[in-house]
């Protein structure tokens, strides 16, 4: 049986797929079963952020794979000690839990909230309409999008939505209650949608005078994706929790859950776990991924954020584009047909909502780079195959 057929026989039903099977990854490119090759435009969903199979990735993988995959969080390993010193130094946060997904980091910082707020009778947290935290039952009751919550509730009590960017909104809708207000600072899922600096300022305020925390989601945004190490350093606002992976493994799963001052000491010891998290191959290849995101790096990030921005504003077939750095909504008339288009050319970009999502390495070859957005211009100026 091929793979698509023993996929769709076996694997449970809740991806749709686009009909290719990759094989190998290699910077910014991949291959198929055909050896056909393809320019990466989507690095996984923002997850190999610096290419395919990044060379010293790789060798920290593989070293500590030889040495010791996992011992378990009941000892000591070096790799983790290693990342939470490295992920503190470099953004200021105090301490790191270690787990192994976006949806968990999530998931973390619910709990940490919920412990911090629980003495001053602080129940609720506050995210915004069209927000993505996760799938667990949780972070689906964060996430502001009723259509993903259909059919699983009852969920957890203590969540409210704020219209993104709706600054009467917010007010309106934080309280006394209100223990955390949890941001995406670049709405990924949820349609590429970046939020205004004076938005998150005041959310900033909000928290800050009532004693409730600023926790920002840089699952997606995080790890140099959008021109900062972290989206929230180029917002002025210091957070009280941040949580990040996709980027942070590149390729790996991974997630963290940072926490500063105020928050260093909320969960304590039994209080919240994971048997893969802070797993020593994979946060050894995470310590490679931080060692690589530089001033340099991110200063290309930002050059190549705008070069593409200007090439697709020139395009007559682009009805506007958002996003920040290297993650970039583009509107246009069919985001699902021109995915489709893209990929039968030779090139894979992603769609979030009505729009198509790009979410590049961040090392991108120069080579890649001029291909892949010469095959994107003529699919959204509908121009036949050249
Ligand atoms: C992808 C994503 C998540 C969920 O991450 P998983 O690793 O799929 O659990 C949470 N928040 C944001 C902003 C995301 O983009």
């Amino acid at each position: 049986m091929d793979v698509i057929s023993a996929d769709k026989l076996y694997i449970a039903g809740t991806y749709r797929r686009a009909p290719v099977v990759f094989v190998e990854g290699k910077g910014s490119l991949l291959y198929d079963e055909k050896s056909a090759e393809y320019i990466d435009f989507g690095s996984g969903i923002a997850v190999a952020g610096l290419g395919h199979g990044n060379a010293a990735w790789l060798k920290a993988v593989t070293g500590q794979l030889g040495r010791l995959p996992h011992a378990s969080n009941l000892y000591y390993t070096e790799p983790a000690a290693r990342l939470a010193e490295k992920l503190c130094q470099r953004t200021g946060m105090k301490k790191v839990f270690l787990c192994n997904s976006g949806a968990e980091a999530n998931e973390c910082a619910i709990k940490a909230a919920r412990k911090f707020g629980e003495g001053a009778g602080k129940t609720e947290i506050l995210t915004l309409e069209n927000s993505f935290h996760g799938r667990t039952v949780a972070t689906l009751a964060a996430t502001g999008q009723e259509a993903l919550r259909k059919h699983f509730g009852p969920f957890p009590e203590g969540f409210a939505y704020a219209r993104p960017n709706d600054i009467a909104d917010l007010e309106a809708k934080f309280s006394d209650k209100t223990a955390a207000v949890m941001l995406e600072l670049v709405q990924g899922e949820g349609g590429v949608t970046a939020l205004g600096a004076e938005f998150v300022k005041r959310a900033a305020e909000l928290c800050a005078a009532s004693g409730a925390l600023l926790v920002i989601d840089e699952v997606q945004t995080g790890n140099g994706r959008t021109g900062t190490l972290y989206a929230y350093m180029d917002y002025g606002v210091s957070p009280d929790i941040v949580t990040t992976a996709k980027g942070l493994g590149n390729g790996l799963p991974i997630g963290a859950c940072m926490f500063a001052e105020k928050t260093e000491g909320v969960l304590e010891a039994g209080e919240h776990g994971s048997t893969f998290g802070g797993n020593p191959a994979v946060c050894a290849g995470a310590c490679a991924v931080l060692d690589q995101i530089d001033g340099e790096l991110l200063a290309g990030v930002r050059e190549k954020s705008a070069r593409i921005r200007a090439e697709l504003a020139a395009c007559p077939g682009v009805k506007g584009l958002s996003g920040k750095g290297l993650m970039i909504g583009i509107e246009c008339e069919d985001a699902k047909e021109t995915a489709a288009k893209c990929l039968e050319r030779g090139l894979v970009v992603l769609t979030a909502h009505e729009k198509i999502r790009l979410l590049p390495a961040l090392n991108i070859g120069e080579k890649e780079l001029v291909k892949g957005l010469k095959i994107l211009k003529e699919v959204l100026n509908g121009e036949t195959l050249t």
